[in-house]
């Protein structure tokens, strides 16, 4: 926590010390982790729900630790970020979901897509469009099947370097995602510069979609703007029918979230798709 001593200079306080020590434990326990495979991946059905068709999956990350516990993303990403580790386990990520992908392809799957978050300090290492390549080339998957998920905040850093960086990914033929939209504030014009595919409408806007009548217009509006745009549009967090049919009513055609399915184990989504 910040605090301040009286003298008003000193910012180091004991607090801070023991913070970062336990973030650099933490940096440490998390390379351990990913060198040692305790990290995996998820994957979240998303849903047609005009058909009740899974046409896809988010890849999730997950750490288990040895004693069995989970940690959860929210909680290591950001040490992930933080320390520079998030370029190899991400690059990891993505080459687990392409192989995922192709393994679902050999299996009779061959319209799905998997989702793919990828943070700020991944997106802007110099490798990135050769480790993307690299991982489309050894999959061998039909690039149109992988969707990279970004977020608007990173819109907002460095706006020319994402729109060239977005370009060059599209001429790939790579989807694009923008990841919790409606919580980043990022221009009208600026998304149409972007040039991306679908916009992911956040989950804080779905679950007050009852409860209160600005969150609903809210998500409306994500609707009607992927509409006038021509942009895909799918809601995260879906947790009730009522969600989901208001969701419908408004015009969403795609959906994510534990109404349909949790994110399960490589093994459980075959099984999934199968039944
Ligand atoms: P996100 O990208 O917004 O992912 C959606 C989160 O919502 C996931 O949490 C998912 O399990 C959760 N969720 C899905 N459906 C529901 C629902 O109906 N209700 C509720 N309450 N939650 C639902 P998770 O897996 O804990 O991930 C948290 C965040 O960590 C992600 O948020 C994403 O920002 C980050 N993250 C996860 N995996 C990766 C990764 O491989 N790379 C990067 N850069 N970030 C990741
Ligand atoms: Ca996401
Ligand atoms: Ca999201
Ligand atoms: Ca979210």
């Amino acid at each position: 926590a910040k605090s301040h001593n009286r003298s008003g200079y000193s910012y180091f306080t004991r607090d801070m010390g023991v913070e970062i020590r336990e973030r650099v434990r933490m940096m440490h326990a998390l390379r351990a982790a990913f060198e040692g495979e305790r990290l995996f991946v998820v994957y979240q059905p998303q849903v047609d729900m005009m058909t009740g068709r899974t046409v896809g999956a988010e890849a999730l990350l997950r750490w288990r630790t040895e004693d069995g516990q989970f940690i959860p993303p929210d909680q290591f990403i950001p040490i992930a970020e933080y320390s520079g580790l998030i370029v190899n386990i991400g690059e990891w990520v993505l080459r687990s979901a392409c192989f995922e992908l192709m393994q679902l392809r050999e299996n009779g799957f061959e319209d799905f897509q998997i989702a793919v978050n990828v943070s700020q300090a991944q997106f802007s290492h110099p490798q990135f469009m050769q480790s993307l390549e690299r991982a489309l080339r050894d999959s061998r998957i039909p690039p149109h099947c992988l969707e990279l998920e970004i977020t608007e905040s990173m819109a907002m850093t460095d706006p020319e370097m994402l729109c060239s960086m977005l370009q060059k990914i599209k001429s790939m033929g790579v989807r694009i995602s923008i990841d919790d939209f409606g919580t980043g504030f990022s221009s009208l014009s600026q998304l149409q510069k972007l040039n991306v595919d679908k916009l992911k409408i956040d989950r804080a806007f779905v679950s007050e979609i009852f409860s209160n009548h600005s969150e609903a217009s809210i998500a409306k509006m994500i609707v009607q703007l992927s509409q006038s745009l021509n942009l895909a549009v799918i809601a995260e967090g879906v947790e009730t029918k009522e969600q989901a049919d208001a969701l419908l009513s408004f015009g969403c055609k795609y959906a994510q979230g534990f109404y349909f399915a949790k994110p399960q184990t490589k093994s459980d989504l075959r099984k999934y798709l199968r039944a």
